[in-house]
């Protein structure tokens, strides 16, 4: 589909009736994640024909659709996530917005749908941080989660890409995944279920995808685990992720492993910054495919020490325990390792600019 150039500049519209301040205060004391929801949002409507038009910034409010709204049949749906921060100095940044700009392309590409130019998507995510910072939570260690995401909203229920879009941003107030010892993660390894398949759509970061994946999560949980390991659907032998985190090996030598980037594995943007940072501190990193059976021989052998999950939301997770149905194996001492919170710590510190970004990592609101 077409990009159209031209863009559009935001309307900005500010709630004549936010939550009052006091109402708000004790919200964000204590936000949870996902849930504590800030006064504005933004919306883009796309047409063909006319491209990016009527952006608005403005009060969040419901949605009106008709029943016969594409998404709600054949789900051509994508989203984003990343996160506003409060400096130091009192100011507000975004981190890497442009990498979740050009994977939300990436994204609407593999779903047959309009791309948005990179420059109206962090303006998007931008000014939403700048108009509701006062959102940002109170508890240290806090964020606000930026939820950009597309809609096919055309009201036709034949089996072709739509032809009228909504992209949206929301914003949720978020607590602290920070807090320091976080626990070490049990994981179940899905042996009959896959996340995605060669030619899918595993490498879009769509809807459809963790709708695939709520069953054999649930599944987990019920057998007492906390997070699902997906293998490769072919072989069911390498490892990819778990439903919305990459993952990471250590081994004993001090070299570090994740699986290589396919089509059937999101290219989280954590994962990238994880690598740069861990090859910057002289560390190997192999991008190589990895072997469930592998795993379990070097964490029992101990050339594995340690093993993570890594996303926006929680940056990085330790992964203590590895159940499939015939074996189960602890990693290391079951708890978070050294290298684990090395790494999630100079993340963390360039985030929040505690440590210098020589990356041009950190984007600043103003
Ligand atoms: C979003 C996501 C990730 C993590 O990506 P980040 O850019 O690091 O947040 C990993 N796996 C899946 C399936 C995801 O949707």
């Amino acid at each position: 589909m077409m990009t159209d150039a031209a863009m559009p500049e935001l309307l900005r519209i500010p709630h004549p009736n936010p939550v009052s301040e006091a109402e708000r205060v004790a919200r964000i004391a204590d936000p949870g994640f996902g849930k504590t929801f800030t006064d504005h949002m933004v919306t883009i409507r796309y047409t063909e024909g006319q491209g990016w038009h009527d952006a608005t910034l403005g009060p969040r409010g419901p949605l009106t659709l008709d029943p016969a709204t594409a998404v709600l049949h054949y789900a051509q749906e994508i989203f984003e996530g990343l996160k506003g921060y409060r400096l130091g100095d009192g100011s507000m940044a975004m981190f890497r917005p442009d990498a979740n700009a050009r994977r939300f392309n990436a994204s609407a590409r593999r779903m047959a749908m309009p791309e948005l130019p990179e420059a109206l998507f962090i303006e998007s995510c931008r000014a939403l941080v700048d108009i509701d910072r006062d959102w940002f939570p109170s508890a240290e260690g806090g964020s606000l989660y930026l939820r950009p995401f597309m809609i096919a909203t055309e009201a036709f229920l034949g089996v072709r890409p739509a032809n009228e879009y909504l992209f949206m941003v929301i914003a949720a107030s978020t607590g602290n995944y920070f807090k320091s010892g976080a626990p070490a993660v049990s994981l179940w390894v899905s042996e009959h279920y896959n996340r995605a398949g060669p030619g899918g759509t595993g490498a879009a970061k769509c809807g459809g995808n963790y709708a695939a994946s709520l069953v054999p999560i649930a599944e987990a949980m019920q057998a007492g685990h906390d997070q699902v390991i997906f293998l490769d659907a072919k072989e069911h032998r390498w490892i990819e992720e778990l439903g919305g985190m990459n993952v990471f090996f250590v081994f004993d030598d001090g070299t570090i492993q994740t699986p290589p980037l396919s089509d059937t594995i999101l290219h989280g943007v954590t994962r990238d910054c994880l690598i740069a940072l861990a090859r910057e501190e002289g560390l190997t990193v192999r991008e190589e495919p990895y072997a469930i059976d592998q795993w379990r021989d070097d964490a029992r052998s101990g050339r594995l020490v340690e093993s993570f999950a890594c996303g926006t939301a929680a940056v990085v997770t330790p992964i203590g325990k590895v159940s499939a149905p015939e074996f189960s194996f602890v990693i290391g001492s079951g708890g978070p390792g050294q290298m684990t919170q090395k790494l999630k710590s100079r993340l963390i510190d360039i985030q929040r600019g505690v440590a210098p970004d020589t990356h041009g990592w950190v984007f600043p609101v103003g």
